[in-house]
């Protein structure tokens, strides 16, 4: 009905047949009721929502004259077509649904649609009805509005839009982000923080399960206090922060870049995030293989200089004497001297390029031929060995526990002979060599003592690198033709076997050499 109708209604008075009181009251009442029924039917035309009435069966009764302007309908079009036929036809059969359903219950109806409007589009709309009941609960009437909402569902459309854009962008990354809160103490110090939200590969890059609504202590309780110091930081300045840091408590490494979410004074931060543990392990690991190659390098260019120094040595005894003979001539004792000074150092060049061979073996492959093997037995057929050939001093088995072990015998030979040799070679004629094998510990333990010039400390390990000599053992004169190579071979013999060798000694005190190899059966490729 239009604002017209209304008025024309309202200078046609109902109820004229009497003027008794009680017809007087019943017309006040009457006038009073029209008198609101304008009020309501202007403040409905100026409502920019389209408010609408329908009697109890739902037919609709009324509507403002926006309907008309939103439609484009006629009057009569729209009461002939009714308000089916303004919906868009996707929406109206829930439309129906619902209205009979309000109807028939009389529960409120509130329903999202389209409508067509005048220029063709479809509009958003929120249609809402309420029934105004009578004393008895009856349904009166049903008092409805239909509101344009296309801007609010445009927005809320836009908001839905890019909460998926950024879901499925954090479902996407393969970095982990979080969003959590800063909590403070009173004082404003912060100590800790609160995950709210988490994507998918979050677990994966932090390793931490469940984290939103927890705090990062109770996830992680001995978090280091730097990490909250620095979101803290992020928070309270809004200065974004990209870094590297590894944590202890977490046993990762991580690459972050951190964020302030809101303006000033927000206390969340967000954070992109990857797990470098990998990365960092691997980095250190090159670190520490180019540091030992470098070393190693290092070490072999010393060691062909040491062996081309230590070869020229005995070389150039043998060619000056060799001169000697040759360009002059020499008596018979001098002669005889010479040829023996040849022999010895020829002898020597032989024992450092065997020596040298050796150690170079050793070097390319480490490798064991591993078998089971008696160590008291191989350590006692070297000892009676040398015994034999060294009559000068006294010799004396101490302890011989028998012992079984895992390893290559040739090479434990060649170990025991180097220590007991060492032994004899170093100590003057008359002197004691004792030796000792015992068990403890998963451990056999060989020590050979003698009661030689012993060694000063700074020697005690030197004399394990190549071609190492104590200068007292050469400078006595009687040097017993070593190379400096022996106990280089014997420890490269005992690491193999996963040993360790060591001299004890004080000068004047005479030197025990220890040797202690594992039990325990060997790793294959040893
Ligand atoms: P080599 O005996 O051939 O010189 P080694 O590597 O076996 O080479 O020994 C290195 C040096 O250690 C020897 O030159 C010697 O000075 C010292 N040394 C080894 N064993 C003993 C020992 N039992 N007593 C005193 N000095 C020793």
């Amino acid at each position: 009905m239009s604002a017209r109708e209304s008025s024309r209604r309202k200078q046609t008075p109902l109820g004229k047949q009497g003027r008794r009181p009680q017809l007087d009251e019943q017309r006040q009442t009457e006038d009073a009721l029209r008198e609101s029924e304008d009020h309501y039917r202007h403040s409905m035309e100026l409502s920019p929502q389209v408010p609408w009435t329908a009697d109890p069966q739902g037919n609709i009764l009324d509507f403002s004259s926006r309907w008309l302007e939103l439609t484009g309908h006629s009057r009569e079009e729209a009461l002939s077509q009714g308000w089916a036929s303004a919906p868009h036809p996707d929406d109206f059969p829930r439309m129906a649904r619902a209205w009979t359903h309000s109807v028939n219950s009389g529960e409120a109806y509130d329903i999202e649609h389209r409508v067509r409007t005048a220029s063709g589009e479809y509009r958003w709309m929120q249609s809402r009805a309420y029934p105004r009941r009578d004393a008895a609960g009856h349904i009166l009437r049903w008092y409805g509005t239909t509101e344009n909402i296309e801007v609010r569902r445009q927005a809320e459309m836009a908001q839905h839009e890019s909460d998926v854009r950024y879901r499925t962008l954090l479902e996407r990354i393969q970095q982990g982000f979080c969003i959590f809160e800063m909590i403070y103490t009173e004082a404003g110090e912060a100590y800790d923080y609160r995950f709210l939200e988490v994507n998918a590969t979050f677990e994966r890059h932090s390793g931490l399960l469940g984290a939103p609504g927890k705090t990062v202590l109770e996830l992680v309780p001995g978090l280091e206090q730097h990490w909250i110091d620095t979101y803290a930081r992020v928070a309270q300045t809004g200065q974004p922060f990209h870094f590297e840091q590894g944590s202890e408590a977490m046993g990762r490494w991580f690459e972050v870049d951190a964020v302030r979410v809101g303006g000033a004074g927000s206390k969340k931060v967000a954070l992109l995030f990857t797990d470098v543990t990998e990365r960092k392990r691997n980095e250190a690991e090159l670190r520490e293989s180019e540091r030992r190659y470098r070393a190693l390098a290092e070490a072999q260019k010393r060691f062909v200089n040491d062996a081309a120094h230590e070869l020229r040595a005995p070389l150039t005894a043998i060619q000056g004497n060799l001169e000697l003979l040759e360009r002059y001539s020499v008596n018979e004792g001098d002669r005889k001297e010479m040829l023996s000074d040849i022999h010895r150092e020829a002898a020597r060049l032989g024992r450092m390029v065997s020596d040298l061979l050796t150690l170079a073996r050793g070097d390319v492959s480490p490798g064991l031929r591993v078998s089971s093997l008696k160590l008291d037995r191989i350590l006692e057929s070297v000892f009676r060995d040398l015994e034999r050939r060294s009559k000068q001093h006294h010799f004396s088995l101490e302890t011989l526990t028998p012992v079984q072990l895992e390893g290559d015998g040739d090479r434990l030979r060649q170990l025991a002979f180097i220590v007991l040799e060492n032994a004899v070679k170093y100590t003057p004629s008359g002197g004691n060599i004792t030796l000792k094998l015992t068990t403890a510990a998963g451990l056999a333990r060989f020590e050979v003592k003698d009661s030689g010039p012993g060694l000063s400390s700074e020697h005690l390990d030197l004399v394990f690198e190549r071609f190492y000599r104590v200068d007292s053992a050469r400078s006595r004169g009687e040097d017993p033709g070593g190379t400096g190579l022996g106990l280089s071979i014997a420890r490269q013999i005992v690491e193999a076997h996963g040993g360790r060798v060591w001299l004890e000694s004080e000068l004047g005190e005479g030197t025990v050499a220890v040797v202690e190899l594992p039990i325990e059966t060997l790793e294959d490729g040893l």
